[in-house]
């Protein structure tokens, strides 16, 4: 955390923040090479505290300064670790909300919040937000946490009266955009990036698992999770990511910590898109 005297916004907060900005997501080891060069090249400052600050900041404090400032704009930088690669990213998120229709937005200028920058129609989002919606609900018995490429064509054309090509040249763009992640088998999850997005709004729709919800979150890293292994005790809401599962049994032993129930490598249940072949 930025103490009081750590408070000088520099301009190595403004080069983190132009470039995060401009590539929207950025992994934490470039990130930390960067704020190592430009932490190390004080020559550049003349402020003598300005620069006995840069010798303790971390690039948290970077990242606490910088959000400091632009929550007046609605952006804010989050960290996240990706659900299936050992990697942790960097986020610019440009409405910290949801992904919202409202009624009133008729004028098709998709002023809708969490998506206010792009140029979405208002039948557009109502599609995104009922995509999001089915893959979040449509998960009984089984979490898949998906839609089928026909599922999601039919949803896209209902909602916005596209046809066929029009509806895939859609999600296609929603793919490119980074809100969709398409899987080789042709099935739509809600990328890493959206769940960061949509948190807050997601489980204020459909309340964690833990409390009787849809929502479910890695113990171990406590990030949304729609992909992983989940207590072998169906009951229970108990779920891990698939990298995290390793290290977490390691430190806390294989006894579910809310049930009891052992997880081992034969009663193993998936969560996301290996949970269809799971059941298949
Ligand atoms: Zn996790
Ligand atoms: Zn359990």
């Amino acid at each position: 955390m930025a103490t009081p005297e750590q408070t000088h916004y520099t301009t190595i907060e403004k080069a983190l923040y132009q470039l995060i900005a401009a590539q929207g997501s950025i992994n934490e080891e470039q990130l930390e090479q960067l704020f190592k060069r430009l932490t190390e090249d004080t020559d550049r400052f003349n402020n003598q505290e300005t620069i006995a600050q840069l010798q303790t900041r971390t690039l948290e404090d970077s990242i606490e300064l910088i959000n400091d400032r632009i929550k007046f704009i609605h952006e804010k930088i989050t960290k996240f670790s990706h659900q299936t690669e050992r990697v942790k990213l960097y986020f610019l998120i440009r409405s910290a909300g949801a992904i919202t229709s409202d009624s009133d937005n008729t004028n098709g200028s998709g002023s809708s919040q969490g998506l206010n920058t792009l140029p979405f129609t208002a039948r557009e989002i109502g599609a995104i937000n009922r995509l999001i919606d089915t893959i979040i609900t449509d998960n009984d018995p089984v979490e898949k946490f998906l839609v089928t490429g026909k599922q999601a064509i039919h949803i896209v054309g209902a909602e916005t009266s596209y046809t066929g090509t029009q509806s895939k040249k859609f999600l296609q763009r929603l793919v490119t955009e980074g809100f969709l992640v398409q899987t080789p088998r042709d099935r739509f999850m809600i990328s890493s990036r959206s769940l960061v997005e949509l948190q807050e709004h997601l489980i204020e729709q459909h309340s964690l698992r833990k409390e009787g919800g849809l929502i479910n979150k890695c113990i171990a890293c406590n990030e949304i999770q729609t992909s992983g292994t989940r207590c072998p005790n169906l009951d229970c809401w108990v779920r891990l990511h698939k990298l995290c599962r390793e290290p977490y049994q390691r430190a806390h032993g294989q006894m579910c910590p809310d049930c009891g129930t052992e997880w081992t490598s034969e009663n193993t249940v998936f969560v996301g898109e290996m949970a269809l072949s799971q059941n298949n």
